[in-house]
C-alpha cells in the first residue's frame, strides 16, 4: 500500500474512533440463539434478527446437513449458467406458493436481491421514489439506477402527501415507488395500503422490502402485504430475506410471471454471481414449514413486544411506535448510546448501540430486537436494567 493511502485509512479510522463511531467485530463462542457466549460469558441476544428463534433449530440444522449430503457442498455456478439446482427451484416453487406471486428468484443475500430490482427496471426516462429511511441496500440499488440515467428522488419517511406530489409533478414513463415495508432501525410499517393506492393512481411499480415483515407479519407470517390483506398485485415486486425470521440465509424476489422472468433476464446481480449452496435451499424449504406452523412463536414474540413496551413506559429515552420485533430506544448522542449498551451488556445484556450512518446523526439508539425464543424473564431482565439506568 502507498505510504500516502496508509496515513489517510490511518487518519480516517482515528477520526471514526474519537466521534465513538469505530467499529469491532464481536465474536461468537456459540451457535445464534436466544443466549450466547461472547468473551466467555453468556448473554441474552437482544441482537441479531432472528425473529422466530429458528437460526439454531435442530430441524433446520439436519435439514442443511441432509442437503448438503445428498446435493454437497456447493451450487458451482451462478443459476443461468449450471447453479440451479433441485432444491433451488423447490424452494422458489414453495416461496411463489407462500407469498402467492406467480414468479420467483432466489438470491444467496438480501443486499444482491434489491440491487436486482430497482436498477433493473429503472433507467434512462425513468424515476424512482423512495422513503428517506429506506435500508442502505435500496439506496445503494437507487444510486445503480441514477447510474443509469434514472432520476431519483427521496421523500421524507412516510410521508404521502410529499410522495404524492413528486407523482404528480413527474414526466417519467416508469415510476418506482421503493420502500421498506418494516423499517430496519426504526420497526415503523410503511403505509402500505396507501402506498399501493398511489401506485394504482399513478401507475407505478412498487418495490417493498419485507426483510423483516416475512416470517414475523400476516396470518402464517406470510408478511406485510398479507397482515394488510394487500394482494399479489402485478405491478409489486417483493423482496424478503431469509436470514432473519427464517433463521439460514438468502432472499428471494416475487413479483408476476412477466417483470420476474425479464429479471432473471436483465437483473447484473442475479445473473453475474455464484447461486446459493443447495443445501441453504434445502433448508430454507424446512424453514417455510416451520414459518407456516408458527403461530404459537408469533404469539410469545407478540406478548414479548407488549411486555417490553409497558415494561419501558415512562422511561426517559423516547420508544417511537413500532409495533414490531425491532424496538427503537432513542439515546441521541453515540457516547451516551454507547455507554447504555456497555451498561447492559456488563449485566449479560446484548443490545446493540446503531450509531449514523446506519440512522440518521444525532438519533443513535438501542435496537432492541425481540424473538419468539426470547423470555418472560429475559425481557423482564432488560426491563430492570434500562429501569436501573435510568435511574442513574
Ligand atoms: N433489507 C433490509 C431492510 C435489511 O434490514 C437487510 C439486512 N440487514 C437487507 C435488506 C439485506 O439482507 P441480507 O442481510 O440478506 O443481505
Amino acid at each position: 500500500m502507498s505510504r500516502t493511502l496508509d496515513q489517510r485509512l490511518t487518519q480516517e479510522l482515528a477520526e471514526l474512533a474519537a466521534a465513538d463511531l469505530g467499529r469491532l467485530h464481536r465474536l461468537l463462542e456459540s451457535p445464534c440463539a436466544r443466549v450466547v457466549t461472547v468473551d466467555g460469558r453468556q448473554r441474552i441476544n437482544f441482537a441479531s434478527n432472528d425473529y422466530l428463534g429458528l437460526a439454531a433449530h435442530p430441524a433446520l440444522a439436519r435439514a442443511l446437513a441432509d442437503g448438503a449430503l445428498a446435493w454437497g457442498a456447493g451450487s458451482g455456478a451462478a443459476h443461468l449458467v449450471s447453479g440451479h439446482l433441485q432444491p433451488h427451484a423447490a424452494l422458489a416453487e414453495r416461496l411463489a406458493e407462500f407469498t402467492g406471486f406467480p414468479g420467483v428468484l432466489t438470491f444467496a443475500t438480501g443486499y444482491l436481491a434489491n440491487l436486482a430490482v430497482t436498477p433493473t427496471l429503472a433507467g434512462r426516462g425513468d424515476a424512482v421514489f423512495a422513503d428517506k429511511l429506506n435500508h442502505a441496500s435500496l439506496i445503494d440499488a437507487m444510486q445503480l439506477a441514477k447510474a443509469n440515467g434514472a432520476t431519483t428522488q427521496r421523500y421524507p419517511h412516510a410521508d404521502l402527501a410529499a410522495l404524492e406530489r413528486l407523482l404528480a409533478a413527474s414526466p417519467a414513463q416508469t415510476k418506482l415507488i421503493v420502500s421498506d415495508t418494516v423499517f430496519s432501525m426504526d420497526g415503523d410499517l410503511a403505509p402500505l395500503p396507501a402506498l399501493h393506492a398511489l401506485a394504482e393512481r399513478y401507475d407505478a411499480w412498487l418495490v417493498l422490502d419485507d426483510a423483516h415483515g416475512f416470517g414475523v407479519l400476516g396470518p402464517q407470517g406470510r408478511g406485510s402485504l398479507a397482515h394488510f390483506g394487500l394482494p399479489a398485485d402485478p405491478r409489486i415486486l417483493l423482496m424478503g430475506t431469509l436470514g432473519k425470521a427464517a433463521g439460514v440465509g438468502g432472499a428471494f424476489v416475487a413479483g408476476s410471471a412477466l417483470a420476474i422472468d425479464y429479471l432473471r433476464n436483465k437483473a447484473r446481480s442475479y445473473i453475474f454471481t455464484t447461486a446459493a449452496p443447495p443445501a441453504v435451499a434445502c433448508a430454507l424449504s424446512a424453514s417455510l414449514d416451520l414459518i407456516a406452523a408458527g403461530d404459537a412463536l408469533r404469539a410469545n414474540l407478540f406478548a414479548r413486544i407488549a411486555q417490553l413496551r409497558d415494561g419501558l413506559a415512562g422511561l426517559p429515552w423516547h420508544l417511537p411506535a413500532s409495533p414490531t420485533a425491532i424496538q427503537p430506544l432513542l439515546v441521541g448522542d453515540n457516547a451516551a448510546a454507547l455507554a447504555l449498551a456497555r451498561r447492559l451488556w456488563e449485566n449479560g445484556l446484548w443490545v446493540p448501540a446503531i450509531r449514523p450512518p446506519t440512522v440518521p446523526k444525532g438519533t443513535a439508539r438501542l435496537r432492541i430486537s425481540l424473538s419468539a425464543a426470547h423470555t418472560e424473564a429475559d425481557v423482564a431482565a432488560l426491563i430492570g436494567a434500562l429501569r436501573e439506568a435510568a435511574a442513574g
